[in-house]
């Protein structure tokens, strides 16, 4: 059975990847050639698409993920744990592809290693897209970049605001770039933009020291709390999607900044790129 969640209503469109996470702790990554034991691995919902979805849900918003998941059994824990956290799946389409997975293995430094399949992400096209009524399309670079570009420009035609993070580092179109509002980028992100005037305007994420809102005024800077952080995987979609949530609702991007800064410094406070609710295959 294909397990699908509906809402009534759609706020937020999120465009982008579901993956599982595969997690497995090693003492020591293997060098080319060698083999070394880890630990059981852990089986975690991720995908940018998949987080920043949930992240705006959390954040109030009724929200729908376009995507693509596999007919198999991570692709079936993916929408289950996607309609626990309350997100609208039917705009999820099975494929015969496998589900997208990321095999990711921590040190005890703290550093991951991953390496993604992105399988199922790569079969989403641009017919696949549909805004619905939403205020606000969030996208993402796990997926093929002529379907976010497309979405981009059915957004800026529709009237819905339209919000890219630039992750991971893609080639925008100057058209595409030039509706966003706002575009999103790390600080490593950002030295790949043609400039700052580029988007209607630019929100840098700058880790613990929290981000830079940029538009045609100028350029603030909100700081972030001091937080013990455990795990900063994913930071940048919870920020997304708690961004994207309170643009939808009427927040200016200031305003909106603040709120994705203190929903996005909580949760590097616990383990995963979304809090688990669901069992995952096999579990
Ligand atoms: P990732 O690729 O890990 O998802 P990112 O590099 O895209 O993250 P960051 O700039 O590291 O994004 O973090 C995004 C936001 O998360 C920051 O703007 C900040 O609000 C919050 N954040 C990240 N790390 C911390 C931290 N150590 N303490 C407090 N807030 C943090």
């Amino acid at each position: 059975m294909f397990f699908t969640t509906k809402l009534d209503r759609v706020d937020v469109v999120v465009v982008g990847s579901a993956n599982a996470d595969l997690v497995v702790s090693v003492a020591r990554r293997p060098s080319a050639g060698e083999t070394v034991l880890g630990s059981d691995t852990r089986v975690l919902p991720g995908g940018k698409g998949a987080n920043t979805a949930v992240a705006a849900a959390r954040n109030g918003a009724a929200v729908s993920l376009v995507g693509a998941v596999g007919d198999d059994p991570y692709g079936e824990f993916l929408l289950k744990s996607l309609g626990s956290a309350g997100v609208d799946t039917t705009r999820v389409r099975k494929v015969t592809t496998p589900t997208g997975l990321a095999f990711i293995t921590v040190t005890p430094d703290g550093e991951n290693s991953i390496i993604v399949s992105p399988g199922a992400n790569s079969a989403l096209t641009e017919a696949d897209v549909d805004l619905g009524d939403a205020r606000v399309l969030v996208a993402s670079l796990e997926v093929p970049i002529t379907v976010v570009e497309h979405a981009v420009a059915l957004a800026a035609r529709s009237g819905v605001r339209a919000v890219v993070n630039l992750s991971p580092v893609a080639e925008l179109s100057p058209d595409t770039l030039a509706v966003l509002d706002p575009l999103i980028v790390n600080e490593h992100e950002a030295r790949a933009l043609p400039g700052f005037d580029c988007s209607r305007s630019v929100v840098v994420t700058l880790g613990a020291r929290g981000a830079d809102v940029v538009t045609p005024e100028g350029t603030r800077r909100i700081p972030a709390p001091q937080v013990d952080a455990v795990d900063t995987t994913g930071a940048g979609d919870a920020f997304t999607g708690a961004l994207a949530a309170h643009l939808a609702r009427g927040a200016d991007l200031v305003a909106a900044t603040e709120h994705a800064i203190a929903y996005a410094a909580r949760s590097v406070t616990h383990q995963g790129a979304q809090p688990p609710r669901v069992a995952p295959p096999g579990k």
